[in-house]
């Protein structure tokens, strides 16, 4: 296990280094994607430079050495979740296109009557599939309200469950709100109807880790790039039993086992829901990511970010003016707020100019923002990359900006 010291992690991480309009970058977007180690970057180069070939189909020394490791990356990622089998590892682009997949299986299986049951704080990744599933389905969208505090309002749980319910979707943390969702609860409920559940982890994994065998839970789901990987490279976690009951997504190569003019039979798990060349360099630097971000102590890792996030919400705090938005007991690094009378890209913008990178806007959370009667938030979302300091700095910037929007 390596030993976790901040400063020499920053080292690890090339673009932290760098400078916006002559400022040192303040780097706390994590929540939209994470900086990549140098050891990420330095693997997709040497597939292109010296391993690059087709996998799963050749004879050829190349695209065997190909196959191999893009075979190992799906173990070490079976045994980061601690997943039963390496085929319940499905690649996909991310976390969009994983519930995509799923959302499109149960398009096929939902009948009128039927019910899917999501949350009003999820990511529309995690809404707009559903939604779409039951247009298609005749089935009926139901959701899980919210409370003021930004966790969700489980007053009425049982209300929620009944025997028409046949897929549950929830988000393991909010990515506008950082709250930590109590899923072992859901997966439950979800259970004791006879319900499958997916579990949203795009913003989870990077904080906490997560074990789908101990959890029970039927799919989980999450996107390379905000786990320190590459973009366009993702995960669907799913059960056996619940992928082989799922239709294939996208036909194509790869996918098939047989095909004729008269039809087609399918493959196996999991390259039946893996039609087409792959993201195979991005997938093969997935897995040194996570054996990069494997290396630490994980519980070190949270420890700090949340001793980052305390701090940062107790400086943000002294201010007048600005409201939190997302105040669960359960959080990870994030932190959300709007400033009275100021609009939350204004504020963004003016962060921006002194070299601090936030986020902005509804953060593709439109349910959030209505139930908070906002419009958007400015984001600020810490990696255990970040420091004390850069807070400091962020809240002097923070002060400037008060200042300037008087
Ligand atoms: C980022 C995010 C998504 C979408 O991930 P993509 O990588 O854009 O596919 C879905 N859900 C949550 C909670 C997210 O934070």
């Amino acid at each position: 296990m390596r030993k976790f010291d901040v400063n020499t992690v920053r080292k690890d991480f090339p673009l932290l280094a760098r400078q916006v309009y002559g400022k040192p970058l303040v780097y706390f977007d994590n929540g939209a994607t994470a900086q990549k180690p140098q050891v990420v970057i330095d693997r997709i180069n040497q597939f292109y430079k010296e391993e690059n070939a087709n996998i799963h189909r050749g004879v050829h020394h190349l695209s065997q050495v190909g196959t191999d490791l893009y075979e190992e990356s799906r173990k070490t990622i079976q045994g980061f979740l601690n997943a039963k089998f390496s085929e319940e590892i499905i690649f996909t682009k991310g976390t969009t296109d994983s519930i995509n997949l799923v959302a499109f299986g149960y398009s096929k299986m939902l009948k009128p009557g039927d019910e899917v049951l999501i949350t009003e704080m999820e990511h529309h990744s995690n809404i707009v599939p559903w939604q779409m599933a039951c247009e298609y389905s005749g089935a009926t969208c139901k959701y899980i309200p919210l409370n003021e505090k930004g966790e969700l309002d489980l007053s009425q749980i049982d209300s929620h469950f009944n025997s028409n319910t046949k897929v549950v979707a929830v988000t393991h943390v909010s990515n506008s709100l950082g709250t930590i969702n109590p899923i072992e609860k859901l997966i439950e409920k979800a259970h004791k109807v006879g319900a499958r559940i997916l579990i949203d982890g795009a913003q989870s994994l990077q904080h906490f880790k997560v074990d789908v065998q101990a959890l029970d839970v039927d799919f989980y789901v999450f996107s390379g790039h905000k786990l320190f990987g590459p973009t366009g490279t993702g995960i669907l976690y799913g059960k056996k039993e619940a992928l082989d009951q799922l239709p294939p997504y996208q036909g194509g190569g790869d996918m098939i086992k047989e095909v004729k003019m008269s039809g087609t039979t399918y493959n196996e798990l999991p390259h039946k829901f893996e039609a087409g060349t792959p993201n195979i360099a991005g997938g093969i630097a997935l897995k040194t990511a996570i054996d990069y971000f494997d290396s630490f102590d994980i519980q070190e890792l949270q420890k700090y970010e949340q001793e980052l996030l305390e701090y940062a919400e107790s400086e943000i705090k002294k201010l007048e003016g600005i409201r939190i938005i997302g105040e669960a007991d359960e959080k990870v690094s994030v932190l959300s707020f709007v400033v009275d009378g100021a609009h939350h890209f204004d504020v963004g913008t003016l962060l921006d100019k002194q070299g601090i990178a936030v986020r902005t806007g509804h953060h593709c959370t439109q349910p959030v923002m209505d139930y908070f009667g906002i419009n958007g938030t400015v984001r600020a979302s810490f990696a255990f990359y970040n420091t004390k300091e850069e807070i400091d700095q962020f809240i002097q910037a923070l002060k400037r900006a008060l200042t300037m929007l008087g």
